[in-house]
């Protein structure tokens, strides 16, 4: 499916506020939590209203000088926004 990706948080089309919950994927342990090396781990929620992702990345403590964390939304592209 195709996607697009935001830095800033889009609206949900249900005109509500997101419902996220962790994307049920990544470890067993961990829904929606990856570990992608050094202290760096990514959180995954989906929003259970309209699918929208919000992805974080946070460095931890052996972040390199300057690093942020962050955070991006990917919104799934519905059939009418494709027309
Ligand atoms: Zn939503």
């Amino acid at each position: 499916m195709m996607s697009k990706t935001n830095s800033r948080v889009p609206e949900c089309p249900k005109g509500v506020r997101h419902r996220w919950a962790p994307t049920q994927t990544g470890c067993r342990e961990n829904p929606g939590v990856w570990s992608v090396g050094g202290t760096t781990l990514v959180f995954s929620h989906t929003c259970q209203r309209c699918g929208c992702r919000r992805v974080e990345t946070r460095y931890g403590s052996q972040r390199n000088p300057g690093q942020r964390d962050g955070v991006e939304y990917i919104e799934p592209v519905r059939d009418e926004d494709a027309a």
